[in-house]
């Protein structure tokens, strides 16, 4: 048996509750399986060789299989009940509307006659967008990265965080995202900082912690090194959800953390876990790999001995199970 554990420790004022339950709902339905449409594999294809950072492409790649979590989308998740644009405030917000159609958006769109203003306009899908701009060899890399910079823009926006003025957008995208070989910045990874206690993370950063638990009476052949890589693979997967982007993965898996750093090396009982997580911590600007002893992970370590309770998936938002309230206490009374 095990479980994953997600602690994930703010300094902002961003609220975590949607993000979660879409990411939740999000995981029922699925990822591209293999009944995937055979006529859409041409067009996954030419987005995921773009030459542009990884997070650009998932992006890309998220917004035609419409699973950003826009407002249309979280309304259709019962999550939210309205769907108007928080820009605009005049029509719904599905993907094409956040990214290309809301008015606000005008006078970027309208810069580069490439990107054909009226055709975008006429484009009901991120499928039918990005046809268009593979079809016209429409400077394709830029476009990709210019949407990116905008859902971006446009969470900061929702979250009442400063965000870039439109009219640097395509500067920004030029700028920082154009090149997957420059941008896809190589993790840092500080290691093995001796502290006694759970530290925070820096400034603008975030720390995810995370721990498996594999119990006596399981029936799972899953060696305790892979039940700690998969719960690190969903930690990433949810803080990639959350749209952070500067991010502290903390474990106290010894193995598994040396094992990442050194990216060279193989562990051939979990190797392709060992890609997944690779390539998840590819998608950030800025990663650091932490390992630390137990008792400076002693929350995600309880929550995850916790996984032995039903329900299987438990969830708690900006609160705590009230039998670790004292673990929580300890950790915050240990900050400086
Ligand atoms: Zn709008």
């Amino acid at each position: 048996m095990w479980d994953h554990i997600i602690n994930i420790h703010s300094n902002g004022n961003y609220s975590v509750k949607f993000g979660y339950k879409f990411l939740h709902e999000e995981h029922l339905v699925k990822q591209p399986g293999p009944s995937e449409n055979d006529t859409l594999k041409p067009l996954w294809k030419k987005i995921w060789g773009l030459n542009v950072p990884n997070k650009v492409k998932h992006l890309a790649w998220k917004a035609c299989k419409d699973s950003l979590p826009t407002k249309m989308n979280l309304v259709r998740r019962k999550i939210t009940t309205t769907s108007t644009c928080d820009r605009c405030k005049m029509h719904q917000e599905d993907a094409v509307h956040a990214l290309l159609h809301c008015p606000d958006l005008k006078p970027l769109w309208c810069t580069r006659p490439k990107w054909n203003h009226g055709t975008l306009l006429a484009c009901s899908s991120f499928i039918d967008v990005f046809d268009f701009i593979f079809a016209g060899n429409n400077e394709p890399e830029l476009f990709a990265a210019v949407i990116w910079t905008l859902w971006n823009r446009r969470n900061n926006l929702c979250l009442g965080k400063p965000s870039l003025p439109l009219d640097k957008v395509l500067e920004f995208a030029q700028e920082r995202l154009m090149g997957s070989e420059t941008t896809n910045v190589p993790p840092s990874h500080p290691y093995g900082r001796s502290t006694t206690h759970w530290t925070a993370p820096e400034a603008n950063g975030f720390k995810i912690n995370f721990d498996g638990a594999t119990f006596a009476d399981s029936d799972s052949a899953a060696s305790v090194t892979e039940v700690e890589a998969l719960a690190a693979i969903r930690a990433l997967e949810f803080a990639m959800e959350l749209g952070f982007d500067d991010i502290t993965l903390e474990g106290d898996s010894e193995l598994l953390i040396k094992n990442l750093i050194n990216e060279g090396s193989k562990l051939t009982h979990y190797g392709n876990i060992k890609a997944d997580i690779l390539f998840l911590l590819s998608h950030f600007s800025k990663v650091s790999l932490s390992f630390v002893r137990r008792h400076c992970n002693r929350l995600a370590h309880s929550l995850a001995r916790r996984a032995i309770i039903p329900p299987i998936m438990s969830v708690w938002m900006e609160e705590i199970p009230p039998d670790l309230a004292s673990v929580f206490l300890a950790d915050l009374e240990s900050l400086p």
